[in-house]
């Protein structure tokens, strides 16, 4: 039977009070299980999100019936309680209720100073966050004396030509106003927004009785957690001040002391030992009961314990999968929900070194966090320096106005790389990801002066070649200086939780790997196999450019062919090494895709060593550059296209990938190959390849005797393959969506320029995100859809598959999943947040299914 439980707009928080985070706040929740639990907590009564509302439009509930439960003369704080507490909210007010009246009495109890000291802080509040007074005049005495307190009831007087109020019923009321008022202002709902609040979130407010943490005995206020939240490590830690209120009168206060400590120093341990032994009581079944680990505020108010709050610890990635690991181990929380709490998009941050968080940041311009991770090296312009650079064993960040094919070895040999312009699937972005390359992209601000040799950020600041930088690739950062870093953290829980996640998953994750260098670091991540092959980046490596002109340069078939017989062993021992790395795990090799014109040099000085190094007149090379030049390489002679029409280069690739299969079967684990065709668009652009692809498998096989298989697939980056996926599927054991092609074509917008403006739509919510870095569910995800539903209908048995840059992104993994995709294909560092995410997917899916 359905229970229909109403919940009164104000309500006592009791162990069996109806109480739910939906209607009163986090917080409010959270202080009826402590109670449940039995700790010490302050006689509290809850506001619901419908009652402050009605303050802020001023209908003010009865507050003489939120005062009742108090008993006489009391002192209450008032604190946010928002459904999420990382929404945050206004300050908590405390000491409501203070007046000269109850000060008098207070001071016969706890003190004269402690009086005047409570009452000139509940002052200064008053006046600063209700009133809405200037600050100045109310800043706190160094000494809490009476004359102080004069002064100060005097500067309120004077600003407000009224009394300081002395009825606590009218200072509840205007606390309560402020607050609800706060909460609907434009600041307070654009910060929590960014925290990802609903526009229309609401707040609660908790009302509680005072415990003091001033008095005779020992008194005072700290905090206390089990965990560090940096490290996840158990650990106690914390601080405690005597004769103060609340956590925030802790900061910055150097005289707070820890907890505990075995320096013989002072601390809590030492003082009351007693409160130290009760807390970790507390803590203990806390964690055990919340099923989190919890950061505690408590008082002592003349020896007694009070727990006034208890959040969350704060924590940082790499404690976010240790604390989940260790309680789903302590029998805590079940493996399902530890891989459910930790956030995949935070996981690739432990895959590489960081700026340290804690240390002071000299930014000097930002850009686009394209890959992530931290380095420190002295500044280059070109590739070439990048490598003497590297050649001299000086880490050297490469900076560029954007990069290109030619400039891969520089990047190889550069520790990071900036680039002013291009966005996240620019070429920068997508190598610094497979590389594992801090990379900051699209910083725009940045000016390169390539004949001064210098760079020059916003303000004027000029960083001369050989000046030391540091690339932010996690939060799109370019600092001066070498910054402070900390280590990766690929630890024992990380392992434990991928293991987990492992076992939940349904859906195969793969790497995209071009080198032995990535293959390895797939492997080492648990990719499943190789996604995404791109062949062309081998080509520009050593020799190989220079044949790869020679080819582009031969007179007819016959002669481009010659010119590949030397670059086939070449290509079979890259081959042979990505499939003996893999060790029999599937490894899909994409045909050449790129426009020949990328091999080709752009300046005068390259095209004149050109002429010179092919033995040609200057002329004849302009002309051959001249010929191939076109208005939209991206859509032009790339791909399969260029595989229809200067077939010699498929034909090659293809012995290559079968000769190498053949190679590395002999000596380890069966490979069955996977060759993938770029850029398809129509059915007999499938047909024409696939017919000499077979041949040459043929080939292959009778020369070598070896009857093995392989695999034909197509990969869907044009609107019409995804259209006309049922008949293309017919000629296809495989389809992968490259998302960054389908993007840039279903949009019509450059993957290499859109940077320039997509700052501007997305601020002016023309689109809602970057859509080469946030999938787009409606558009290119409806293309997926179609795909996917047509390539199955012209093959039942089809694998699918995504290995566009978004692949890496939850939101893709999960819309994949959801579409019965078999796998998706990311870069070797995503692969772990791949792993997670998938794993997440079919967790909530399986609790959404029983719910
Ligand atoms: C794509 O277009 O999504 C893709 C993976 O290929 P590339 O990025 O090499 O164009
Ligand atoms: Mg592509």
């Amino acid at each position: 039977m359905q229970r229909h439980v109403t919940f009164p707009q104000i309500t006592l928080v009791t162990p069996d009070a109806a109480m739910s985070a939906e209607v009163y706040g986090g917080r409010a929740k959270c202080l009826q299980r402590l109670i449940r639990l039995d700790m010490p907590v302050p006689l509290t009564v809850a506001l619901s999100f419908d009652t402050v509302r009605d303050i802020a439009q001023g209908r003010m509930p009865d507050i003489g019936a939120i005062m009742a439960p108090f008993g006489f003369a009391p002192l209450l704080s008032v604190r946010p309680s928002s459904l999420d507490p990382d929404w945050g909210g206004p300050g908590a007010i405390l000491n409501i209720g203070m007046t000269q009246e109850r000060h008098d009495a207070l001071a016969a109890t706890a003190g004269l100073r402690a009086a005047t000291s409570l009452y000139l802080r509940f002052i200064q509040c008053y006046a600063v966050q209700v009133a809405r007074l200037d600050p100045e005049p109310f800043d706190l005495p160094d000494e809490p004396t009476s004359e102080a307190l004069r002064s100060m009831l005097a500067a309120y007087e004077a600003e407000t030509d009224e009394p300081f109020p002395q009825d606590p019923a009218l200072q509840l009321a205007e606390v309560l106003r402020s607050m609800a008022r706060t909460w609907d202002g434009t600041t307070a709902r654009l910060l929590r927004q960014a925290k990802g609040a609903p526009a229309d979130a609401g707040l609660g407010l908790v009302v509680q009785a005072m415990a003091l943490g001033v008095g005779r005995g020992e008194s005072g206020s700290g905090v206390i957690q089990f965990v560090d939240g940096e490290t996840g490590e158990p650990r106690i830690i914390g601080r405690y001040l005597g004769q103060s209120q609340g956590r925030e009168a802790l900061r910055d206060k150097r005289d707070a002391i820890p907890i505990i400590c075995d320096d013989g120093g002072p601390c809590l341990e030492r003082v009351a030992p007693f409160a130290v032994r009760e807390l970790l009581e507390h803590g203990g079944r806390g964690r055990e009961r919340l099923r989190e680990e919890m950061q505690i505020e408590f008082t002592l108010e003349s020896g007694r314990l009070r727990i006034l709050d208890a959040v969350r610890v704060p924590r940082g990635a790499r404690a976010a999968v240790r604390i989940a690991v260790a309680l789903a181990q302590d029998g805590v929380i079940p493996r399902e929900e530890a891989v459910l709490r930790v956030d995949p998009g935070a996981l690739s941050t432990l895959l590489h070194r960081q700026v340290d968080p804690e240390a002071p940041r000299d930014r000097i311009v930002s850009g686009i966090a394209a890959s992530p991770g931290a380095a420190s090296g002295r500044i280059v312009l070109t590739a070439v320096d990048a490598q003497a650079s590297a050649a001299r064993d000086e880490p050297c960040i490469l900076v560029r106005r954007e990069t290109t094919p030619e400039d891969i070895r520089g990047m190889h040999a550069a520790v990071a790389v900036v680039t002013v312009r291009g966005g996240i699937t620019s070429h920068a972005a997508v190598i610094g990801r497979g590389l594992g390359l801090p990379c900051v992209v699209g910083a725009s601000d940045l000016e390169i002066d390539r004949r001064r040799r210098v760079v020059i950020a916003p303000g004027g600041r000029v960083f001369a070649e050989g000046d030391v930088i540091t690339v932010d690739g996690t939060t799109g950062d370019v600092l001066a200086g070498e910054a402070p870093t900390i280590p990766a953290a690929l630890d024992e829980a990380f392992r434990t939780l991928l293991g987990w996640a492992d076992e939940f998953r349904d859906m195969g994750v793969r790497a995209n790997a071009d080198t032995p260098q990535d293959a390895r670091l797939a492997h080492d991540f648990a990719a499943e196999g190789i996604g995404l092959c791109r062949t062309e980046h081998m080509f520009f490596e050593g020799e190989r450019i220079g044949m790869m002109r020679e080819m582009i340069f031969a007179e007819g078939a016959a002669a481009r062919r010659a010119v590949l017989d030397r670059l086939l062993p070449m290509q079979r021992d890259d081959f042979a090494a990505l499939f003996r790395i893999m060790a029999g795990k599937p490894v899909c090799i994409r045909l050449f895709d790129p426009p020949l014109h990328e091999f080709l040099p752009s300046d005068r000085q390259g095209l004149r060593d050109l002429a010179e190094g092919l033995s040609r007149p200057l002329s004849d090379v302009e002309a051959r550059v001249e010929a191939l030049r076109e208005y939209n390489p991206m859509l032009g002679l790339r791909g399969v296209r260029l595989g229809i029409t200067v077939p010699e280069i498929y034909e090659m690739q293809a012995r290559a990938i079968f000769e190498a299969a053949v190679l590395a079967g002999q000596d380890g684990e069966p490979v069955v190959p996977e060759v993938m065709i770029p850029l398809v668009s129509a059915r007999r652009e499938v047909e024409l390849v696939k017919a000499r692809v077979d041949a040459v498998a043929s080939a292959v096989r009778a020369e070598s005797g070896l009857p093995f298989t392989y695999r034909l697939g197509v990969m869907v980056e044009t609107p019409r393959a995804a259209l006309r996926a049922a008949e293309i599927a017919q000629h296809a054991a495989f389809l992968s969506f490259g998302t960054n092609d389908l993007t840039q074509m279903t949009y019509g917008l450059s993957r290499d320029d859109a940077g320039r403006f997509l700052g501007t739509y997305v601020e002016q919510q023309v689109f809602e995100e970057d859509p080469f870095h946030t999938l787009d569910l409606d558009g290119v995800g409806e293309l997926l859809q179609i795909g996917a539903e047509r390539g199955r209908e012209g093959r039942p048995d089809i694998t699918l598959s995504i290995c566009g840059e978004h692949a890496g992104t939850r939101r893709a993994i999960e819309f994949c999943r959801r579409q019965g995709f078999d796998y998706v294909s990311c870069s070797p560092y995503r692969v772990p947040a791949a792993r997670l995410s998938a794993a997440q997917s079919a967790i909530e899916d399986a609790i959404n299914s029983h719910s």
